[in-house]
């Protein structure tokens, strides 16, 4: 798995983004996989396409499961 930080506000920690992750186990980040990190914004500016960690826009909003880590 691989670790991307928040901080970045790049799709991949996007609240409207369908790829697979889940919350990292150090605060403020996000564990995914590299060799599939690609998923869909939904319901975004660019809804229906696939976007991923080098990939994001101005209405970025935080991942919802990440409120609460304390990052
Ligand atoms: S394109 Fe924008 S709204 Fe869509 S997932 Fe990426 S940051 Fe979020």
């Amino acid at each position: 798995m691989a670790v991307h930080p928040v901080e970045r506000k790049r799709c991949l920690s996007c609240n409207r983004w369908g790829g697979a992750r889940r919350p990292g186990a150090v605060p403020g980040t996000i564990e995914y996989d590299e060799d599939a990190d690609k998923g869909p914004c939904v319901e975004g500016p660019w809804h229906g396409s696939l976007r991923g960690p080098r990939n994001a826009c101005g209405q970025w909003v935080p991942w919802m499961m990440l409120e609460g880590d304390g990052g």
